[in-house]
């Protein structure tokens, strides 16, 4: 069977059709307030209990006005869910992947650049990162995921039907609803949540996070164009943990699919453990979450190419990817020749308004962020063993703005080698060049985290030698390359230990995760005689 291609990523070059389209629809969405409520069953609902969503880099425009949904609208949701799965089964896969199918051809056209200034504003993303998540793997997303849905019926046929009857499976949905708990970070990720269950059959609760509300909105009004029947996907801005609440006091819960941070993760496992008596089936659990992403550079590796990849990889969307470089292992010698030129390119890096696109980086996504992160780096700055070698500062009277940082420590177990900082921060523990193999044990061994990783070496035997020492040290490893920037069908995505349950999105094996077969015989020759050969009497 032939396979989708990638969707090919626009430029936005000075003077391009694209860039044009892009600055009019921004400054569209910048002169209005928009309403965004509540959809379920396919209904807008106005609570009239609503939060404002502000720009990031800008945080003294409302761009929309959120009405949060309380708890009769939550059980609503639930029951509009429940209600439409069966219409939705009878759909049939071919149905069901038309309009996902469809609502790729939209956002690959009239819809991208809607979704793509919505998340340049709500998220304050560059044109080429708000390109490179909300529009192309979204649509990748949804492309490849009804390929890979059409391909599970062929393959898990059985091997064997002997004579006389005709063997098959079914490949069924889970019976009830998935509550779709989604991060701020990636637009495509948080409809992908509830989108890839929904094209095997399940109908959703989608949760979006509170800092993405308005492109998550645009992305649920281009799915109901493209024709998803009400109740299949319920969207619910409001409180995750009442939402969660109400979804496990429902016996039809049949799965979470989460993208978020460990410890929210943690919470929610424990809190559907505890409600295991009250489900009618044993929910399937599938948690994409935090990284402490990697680069280890060897002594003979490409420097210039590390340098890059330290510098993208570390401060591309301000540090805010789960994938972002955010601690490196560098050999002295290598560290001797390039932290001056490290330094002198971040001086470079320009940052501010995302509508600017001279800007590398726009701000971080809210004032508690912005806390987080700058008490990380005010810590580092009071220790013996840090230096903070550039940036460091942060300004947030305007928008959430903190400058691309690097730290410099003596302790590879420091708090900034450790935990998940979420923001412009890359800390760098500097090696004696021949401890290169003991290096790749503190790798390992230093955080709970498991997601991306990368290796920087020359010659093939350190590369091999690198690859097994960090085998379960990332779930997604590269060879002298940045650790972020995972495309659908190429690099599946997730990582295991505290990252998550490694389902990889965007491929069959998540899919796997939201159905449950069904194992039919048919037999055509139907025993007439209750007795069996062996119970003849001896002669
Ligand atoms: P978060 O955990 O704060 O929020 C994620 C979602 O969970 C949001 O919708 C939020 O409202 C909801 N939530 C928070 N507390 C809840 C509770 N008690 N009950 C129910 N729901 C609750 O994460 P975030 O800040 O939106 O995203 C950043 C995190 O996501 C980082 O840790 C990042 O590494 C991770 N992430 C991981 C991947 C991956 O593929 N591994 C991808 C993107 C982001």
């Amino acid at each position: 069977m032939s396979h989708p291609a990638n969707e090919p990523i626009l430029g936005y070059e000075p003077g391009s059709q694209e860039r044009e389209s892009l600055q009019s629809e921004i400054d569209r969405q910048m002169a209005e307030i928009i309403e965004i409520p509540c959809i379920i069953n396919g209904e807008e609902i106005y609570t009239g209990v609503t939060v404002p969503q502000v720009i990031p880099h800008n945080h003294g425009h409302v761009l929309a006005n959120v009405h949060l949904a309380g708890r009769d609208e939550m059980e609503a949701a639930c029951a509009a869910a429940v209600a439409a799965q069966q219409e939705w089964i009878d759909l049939g896969l071919e149905g069901r992947c038309a309009i996902f199918e469809r609502c790729a051809d939209l956002l690959a056209g009239d819809w991208r650049m809607k979704v793509n200034a919505s998340t340049m504003l709500n998220q304050s993303k560059t044109a080429f990162q708000a390109e490179i998540d909300a529009a192309c793997e979204l649509i990748d997303f949804w492309r490849f995921n009804c390929h890979y849905a059409r391909g599970f019926h062929d393959d898990f046929q059985p091997l064997v039907s002997p004579e006389g009857v005709k063997n098959s499976t079914e490949i069924r949905p889970l019976e009830g609803f998935v509550l779709a708990i989604t991060p701020f970070n990636f637009t495509s990720i948080a409809a992908n949540l509830p989108s890839a269950p929904a094209i095997v059959g399940c109908t959703s609760i989608w949760k979006p996070s509170r800092n993405s509300y308005h492109s998550n909105y645009v992305l649920m009004q281009l799915m109901m164009e493209a024709g998803l029947p009400p109740g299949v996907i319920n969207f619910l801005p409001g409180s995750g943990a009442e939402i969660t609440e109400v979804s496990l006091a429902n016996p039809d819960f049949a799965g979470l699919h989460f993208t978020g941070s460990t410890a929210t993760f943690q919470g929610l496992w424990q809190e559907i453990g505890l409600a295991l008596p009250n489900l009618r089936s044993y929910p399937r659990i599938v948690g994409e979450t935090g990284g402490k992403d990697f680069v280890v550079a060897h002594p003979e590796c490409d420097r210039q190419g590390l340098l890059v990849a330290l510098l993208r990889g570390a401060f591309e969307y301000q540090g805010q990817k789960c994938s972002a470089a955010s601690r490196a292992y560098i050999p002295s010698s290598v560290w001797n020749a390039i932290s001056e030129d490290l330094c002198s390119e971040i001086g470079k890096i320009k940052m501010g308004d995302a509508r600017d696109f001279t800007n590398f980086m726009t701000a971080v996504i809210d004032q508690r962020s912005f806390d987080k992160i700058t008490g990380y780096i005010e810590r580092a700055a009071s220790r013996d063993t840090c230096t903070i070698i550039c940036g460091g500062d942060s300004d947030d009277s305007t928008g959430f703005f903190i400058e691309p940082t690097i730290i410099v420590t003596t302790n590879p177990t420091s708090e900034t080698m450790v935990e998940e900082i979420f923001g412009p921060v890359l800390t760098v523990y500097v090696y004696d060049d021949d401890e290169f193999e003991e290096t790749l044990r503190s790798c390992d061994e230093a955080s709970p985290y498991a997601l991306t990783g990368s290796i920087f070496a020359s010659n093939e035997e350190d590369i091999q030698t690198a690859y097994e020492a960090l085998r379960f040290t990332a779930g997604n490893f590269y060879i002298n390359d940045k650790p972020t920037g995972a495309v659908v069908a190429q690099q599946p995505f997730g990582g295991a230990r505290a990252s998550g349950t490694n389902d990889k999105a965007g491929g069959p094996l998540n899919l796997l995760r939201w159905i449950s077969p069904r194992s039919v015989k048919r037999t055509i020759d139907v025993p007439q005689d209750w007795t069996y050969p062996f119970m003849g009497a001896d002669e």
